[in-house]
């Protein structure tokens, strides 16, 4: 298994295609799609520079073979920074087109950035969504605790989904949740609902060893290829 850290993440060759860069960082480092092509589901992992598990555990299911397509590093002057916003100092979380998306930070830790999608990093993941045109997206982060975050309860899910991301959260003995408890405009989640994306949020335990996150790869690999089997649609649903 090659180094995942040398050369840097998201410059390493993974075996299969060679990625695609949908753009460029502020610093001009390459924003890179693997798999690109279109598809139900989109992988990201690194928005928050300094959540290098994410980013790890990116490279680790490409070095597994995972063909879904993927942006293993959304944010890799942050990875390079070590930090968790852009070189802009903008948390590229908080900077999407979403309706919700305000000019003042709710919090010093969250600045949104001078206007929606002002940054390249988050025009490089459009980029990315148009390229792909996914119904599901899984964004990868770390937090001290791990869970699994979906902004749509179970009952606005089909079961097969459901039913995939229990099995998930079991195999991992995390928790699912439908809030993070706080609001967050302009984040992934909140473009996720207006555009009726699916968006997974999968936080990582802060400071998991390789080995741990490699434990990780083969009930992902199967989540993946149940979110990728079916187009995730919100009208398919019907209102109780
Ligand atoms: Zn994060």
């Amino acid at each position: 298994m090659p180094l995942l850290s040398d050369p840097p993440p998201w410059n390493a060759e993974a075996p299969g295609e060679a990625p695609q860069a949908v753009g460029q960082s502020v610093l001009g480092n390459a924003i890179n799609l693997y798999g690109a092509r279109e598809g139900n589901l989109l992988l990201m992992g690194g928005i928050h520079g300094d959540e290098s598990e994410s980013i790890f555990l990116a490279h680790l299911l490409l070095a597994s073979g995972c063909k879904v397509p993927l942006l293993p590093c959304a944010n890799p002057d942050g990875a390079l920074l070590r930090q968790r916003w852009n070189r802009n100092n903008v948390d590229l979380n908080r900077n999407l087109p979403s309706k919700d998306w305000k000019p003042e930070p709710l919090n010093p830790r969250y600045p949104p950035g001078p206007a929606p999608a002002s940054e390249p990093e988050t025009r490089a993941f459009l980029a990315a969504l148009e390229r792909v045109k996914p119904s599901t997206v899984i964004s990868l982060h770390s937090f001290k605790k791990s869970f699994v975050e979906i902004e749509r309860p179970p009952q606005a899910l089909p079961t097969r989904i459901n039913d995939a991301v229990r099995e998930f959260v079991d195999a991992a003995d995390i928790e699912r949740k439908l809030s993070i408890g706080y609001p967050t405009p302009g984040a992934l989640g909140s473009y996720g609902l207006e555009n009726g994306l699916l968006i997974l949020t999968y936080e990582l335990r802060r400071g998991s060893s390789h080995g741990e996150l490699q434990e990780l790869v083969a009930p992902l690999m199967k989540l993946l290829d149940e979110l990728e089997a079916q187009r995730f649609d919100p009208q398919d649903i019907p209102a109780e």
